[in-house]
């Protein structure tokens, strides 16, 4: 019998954990066959909250699930844990400066890298989805200088699912035919979804689609603002597409892409495509073994250079802004 992976999940009282942990209690986040152990983080006046969810945790008897913790303490919830999900976050609220946001969060994410530094796993995998996520997994990579860089990654897969089915519809193809898109950038209004090497049932998907006007004004923008049309609709944040979208980063992470396709992660730059090195900024990278790489050689015409840039100077600046209030 293998011995159980230790899995924490900040935040796990809220509507994402509640989305993403029975998911991962029932075998989806590793694999059909890997046994779990839940250390739930959360801040002291929701404890009572993640303590419910643990109840209905086992009320399913899951047969993989080997255990839960429940701790306000990072340095409890990250002892020997193997895959981090730093889903807890201090939202942006009314009024709110990007200064003040960033240095509410980094009072989350500084203290937590440092726990993750201390005490996690040497395999640690570290997935960031509270937002703004590539800048808070900047922050908690910076405080972690004993753990490789590259096990510090920011979510953009949920920006890329999104992006795949919308280029489905608008080709008439089911979502399993497309492929290689590329989120790049930040996962923010600025990100930049990039069909240029997609495929559509092994064809080009620009030359597929054909409409650069389909392209700049309705594909980017519904794929960049998709997450506050679902606010106007639901009344509330997507939650259970957020928590897929985590399941499949690290599934893919830990399990590999397909052959032929490859996927979209928010990880620390080598300096690719020109991205500045040490930016947590998404691209275009295949899986193997529990370790990805960059796809290189892609060229970018200008279209896309323009856009890529924007995204990028956005990071850049909230690396300044964060380097300025001492967080990184
Ligand atoms: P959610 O579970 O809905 O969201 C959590 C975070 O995920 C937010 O930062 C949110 O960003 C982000 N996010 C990323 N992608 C998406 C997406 N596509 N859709 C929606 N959200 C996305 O928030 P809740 O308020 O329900 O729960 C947060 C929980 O975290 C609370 O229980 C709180 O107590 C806890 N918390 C725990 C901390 C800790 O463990 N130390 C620290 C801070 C909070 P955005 O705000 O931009 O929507």
């Amino acid at each position: 019998t293998r011995t159980p992976v230790n899995v924490t999940v900040t935040g796990a009282a809220g509507q994402i954990g509640y989305a993403l942990l029975f998911r991962i209690a029932s075998g989806q986040l590793l694999g059909a066959d890997v046994p779990v152990k839940l250390r739930l983080l959360e801040i002291t006046p929701a404890l009572k909250a993640a303590e419910g969810t643990a109840m209905e945790l086992d009320d399913c008897a899951f047969p993989l699930l080997k255990g839960i913790d429940i701790t306000d303490d990072p340095n409890v919830a990250f002892d020997g844990t193997n895959v981090a999900l730093l889903v807890g976050a201090r939202p942006r609220t009314k009024g709110m400066e990007r200064g003040d946001l960033l240095e509410a969060n980094g009072g989350i994410f500084k203290p937590q890298g440092k726990a993750i530094n201390d005490h996690a796993a040497d395999d640690i995998k570290v997935l960031v989805v509270g937002n703004p996520a590539n800048t808070n997994a900047l922050i908690a990579q910076a405080a972690a200088p004993d753990v490789p860089a590259d096990r510090f990654t920011a979510m953009t897969r949920l920006d890329h699912n999104r992006a795949v089915t919308q280029l489905a519809k608008k080709t008439g193809v089911a979502v399993s035919e497309i492929r290689k898109l590329t989120i790049w950038g930040n996962h923010s209004a600025t990100q930049y979804p990039d069909i240029f090497h997609a495929e559509v049932a092994g064809k080009n998907a620009a030359e597929v689609v054909n409409d650069e006007k389909w392209l700049a004004e309705e594909f980017i923008p519904t794929v960049a603002k998709r997450g506050a049309a679902i606010i106007e609709a639901r009344g509330a944040s997507s939650a259970a597409s957020a928590a897929n979208a985590a399941i499949d980063h690290v599934y893919t992470w830990v399990n590999g892409t397909k052959e032929g396709d490859w996927t979209s992660m928010g990880i620390v730059s080598d300096g690719s495509y020109g991205v500045p090195e040490g930016l947590i900024s998404s691209f275009p990278v295949t899986t193997k073994d529990g370790k990805f790489e960059i796809v290189q050689g892609l060229e970018i015409n200008e279209f896309s250079q323009s856009r890529i840039d924007v995204s990028v100077n956005e990071l850049k600046e909230e690396r300044e802004a964060v380097r300025a209030l001492g967080l990184i």
